[in-house]
Formats: C-alpha cells, structure tokens, sequence
C-alpha cells in the first residue's frame, strides 16, 4: 500500500471480479467495477482527465470557475476534482435525475442550476454553453472532449490489457453516455487486443445507434437537434438525446463489432441480482449492460471471456425505480421474525 498525496491519486485501477452464480457455466464472465472510484462512479476518470489537460494547455486558469452540463456523475467526480484544486463549479442539470444527485454536488460545494426536465440533455447543455459565455467560464464539455476518450485510453484500456494478461479477452460490453469509456478504451483493444469483440449496448427506449439515422451536429460536433429514435428511459448516464461526438467517433471508425438494446425490466432485474447474488452494489445503467454481457454469453464459444463494465453505484439511486419494493417500514415477514422472539419488540405506530 503506497500513502497518496490528495485524493486525487486514488482515481482508476479499479477492481475486476469474476461472475459466480449469475453467469452461464461455459463461459467466464468478469466485470470491472468502477464504483471503486472516490466519488464511486467511472466518472471521476473524465473529470480528473479533462481538468488535468485544461490546466496544462492553459484553457483552464488557476481558480477559474468551471462548468459543465451533467446527468449527475460528470458532476460528482468533477465536483470533487474542483474543490481539491480549488476550482468553483457550477453544474446544469435536468430536474428529473436523482435528488441524491443534487444533494452530492452541493455537499461537494458546487453550485447546481436545474433546467426543465421537458428540454431533456440538450437543454442543460445550451443552458451551459449560455452560462460560460456570460461568465467567462470553463466549461467541460464532456460529449465532444478529447481529453475525456484520452483518460479512458491512458487508464481504463490499460488496466484491462494488465487484468487478462495472459487470458484472451473474447468480448468487452460497455454503454455510452458520453462514448468517452468507449471510445478511448476500444480504441487500443483494436490495437493491442484485435480479437477482442466490442459489444456496445443502449437502452430499447433510446436504440440512437440501432436505429440507423444520422445525428445532426454543430461545427463543433455538439448536437443540433435532439436525436429522433430518442424518448426518455430510466438508465440514467446511458444515451441522452443525442448520439455524442465521442460516440460517433467509435461507431464511424468501426469500433464496434454488435450494437445490442437493452429493456428497462431487465437493467433492473440484473441490478437487483448482482446485488441480492454476488454481492456487487450497482446502479441501473451497470445492471443493463450485464444484461447485454448475459445476452453476449448466451451465444458466446465454450470458455469465452466476457468482461463488462459496471460504471457506478447503486448507492446513487435511492430515490429511483431501482428501489421499488425496497421498503423502509418492517415486512410482515419482518415482523413476524420481530415476534418469534420476547424482548425488543417493536410496535409500529
Ligand atoms: N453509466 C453511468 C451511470 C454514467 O454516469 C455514465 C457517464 N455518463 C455512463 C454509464 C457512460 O460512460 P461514458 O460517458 O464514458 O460513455
């Protein structure tokens, strides 16, 4: 064990853990789980990567405010980022993602401006955009940031290349919301790893790339429209309503080898499973991406190896469909376990 200097040094290596009763005996299913991360999601990657390079190139100043439009996790990792380094933040978000979510921010320090949940992803971006420009701050942008795709490529790709040294990697599955783990993490697969297959999952409700039509883009790559396949799911940091330029970059350089959509129940029930049956405490978007490894596996080659990426907590969703049924008051169950015993009975009101 090494001492860090700030907590900053903490970010990445995060563990890959071998799948026991949840996957199908022919083939050895791991997955790579980033809530080990401080601020528990795959997050704190972008958000130490895209504040490092802005420094360095000077885009960034020393205590310059810095803000950036995010579902919630962006903000997080980049909220403890900023008040390690001694950046204001300011975050744009959506007022239909997770209360928790607001509440970290601000327990962070960061400020949180909410838009209409009506204008969806595009809204808090143009809300961003407009607030940087007003105020002269830097802002992240997170969709179209090479430097967000580049830390997936100088850390998560390597990790994974040193975890199956060794051991042919047969499929890697992962999401998008931004694309910044799949693009800069395929990209050296296809190179140091060409037989891996890359498996790219979405949710049914939002199939952008599964669909087929084009995403209409600024000169700068951000969207001009919202995208038409798109309507509002549940997997929160998954596919907003619009194919993201990092995106678009691994798709069109045929980084990709099978796109695969996922349906709401099932990103729950895997959720729930790996918790309840492997002891893995995922969020939504982690569960529906197990739920494209499980269908990878199905058809997969005797003894494949399928690895597939866990990007946060189920901490962060309390609050959240992924808690329905999860009841705060004693089961009748519970409570016939509470009478089977004389003492310390309690009686609800
Ligand atoms: N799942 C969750 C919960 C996320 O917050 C994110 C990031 N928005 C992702 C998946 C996707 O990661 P990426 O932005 O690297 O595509």
């Amino acid at each position: 064990m090494k001492i860090h200097d700030n907590i900053l040094g903490t970010i990445g290596n995060t563990p890959v853990v071998r799948i026991n009763r949840l996957a199908p005996s022919h083939v050895n299913l791991f997955v790579k789980i980033e809530s080990f991360n401080p601020m528990s999601s795959v997050k704190d990657r972008l958000a130490l990567g895209i504040i490092e390079d802005a420094e360095k190139s000077g885009d960034l100043k020393p205590g310059q405010t810095v803000i950036e439009a995010t579902s919630g996790n962006t903000g997080i990792g980049l909220a403890m980022v900023c008040a390690q380094k001694g950046h204001p933040l300011v975050v744009t978000m959506a007022e239909s993602f997770s209360v928790e979510r607001r509440k970290l921010m601000r327990f962070l320090g960061a400020k949180v401006v909410l838009t209409p949940a009506p204008l969806k992803g595009s809204g808090m971006v143009q809300k961003a955009r407009e607030l940087a420009e007003q105020h002269g701050w830097f802002q992240t942008r997170q969709f179209e940031n090479e430097s967000n795709a580049d830390m997936h490529s100088r850390t998560t790709a390597p990790e994974i290349l040193q975890a199956f040294d060794g051991r042919q990697l047969d499929y890697w599955v992962t999401g998008y919301g931004t694309g910044g783990t799949l693009k800069g993490v395929a990209r050296v697969l296809r190179e140091k790893s060409p037989a891996t297959k890359i498996v790219v999952c979405e949710p049914e409700l939002a199939g952008l790339l599964t669909g087929g039509i084009e995403q209409k883009r600024n000169a700068d790559g951000s969207p001009a429209e919202s995208h038409p396949s798109f309507s509002p799911h549940p997997m929160q940091g998954w596919t907003p309503d619009f194919i993201p330029k990092l995106t678009g970059d691994a798709m069109d350089a045929e980084n990709s080898d099978a796109v695969l959509t996922v349906a709401n129940p099932d990103a729950m029930a895997c959720s729930r499973n790996l918790a309840q049956q492997e002891g893995i405490f995922v969020g939504i978007s982690a569960g529906a991406t197990f739920a494209a490894a499980l269908a990878v596996a199905e058809t997969a080659a005797e003894g494949a190896n399928i690895l597939c990426m866990l990007p946060d907590t189920g901490e962060r969703y309390l609050s959240t469909p992924l808690f329905e049924g999860i009841e705060a008051e004693m089961s009748a169950a519970e409570q016939e376990l509470s009478a089977s015993t004389p003492s310390c009975q309690f009686e609800p009101a």
